[in-house]
């Protein structure tokens, strides 16, 4: 189980999580499409984060074969914290990876025709 370490990220990971959230995704959550900074019922506010789709049936390995978080868009979804639980929810994972990075999948189509994913 790997460690969440910040010397794993690479060193322009603040700007390409910030392309990724607020330029790619405008703000809102890539799974469930609540915006930034909206605030919950319970007064939680949503802070969006960025999600390696690192696990089983993510398109990311990057951690397993390079031994680095990525900054590749099309490994990574902007999820709210809720989301981002899910998604580490190791009952739900496989599943939510997968489901994930198809629906980013078809997002992309747009990004490839900007130039902008790889
Ligand atoms: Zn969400
Ligand atoms: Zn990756």
């Amino acid at each position: 189980m790997p460690v969440k370490d910040k010397t794993i990220y690479p060193p322009y990971w603040k700007q390409f999580s910030e392309f990724i959230r607020f330029t790619r995704a405008e703000g809102y959550c890539e799974d469930c499409g609540i915006p930034n900074g909206f605030r919950r019922e319970n007064g939680a506010v949503v802070v969006l984060t960025v999600a390696h789709l690192d696990h089983e049936g993510g398109p990311c390995e990057c951690l397993v074969t390079l031994g680095k978080k990525c900054a590749k868009p099309s490994h990574v979804a902007a999820l709210c914290q809720k989301c981002h639980n899910t998604l580490d929810a190791p009952a739900r994972r496989i599943n939510a990876a997968a489901t994930l990075a198809a629906k980013l999948d078809g997002q992309r189509g747009l990004l490839k025709l900007a130039g902008g994913a790889r």
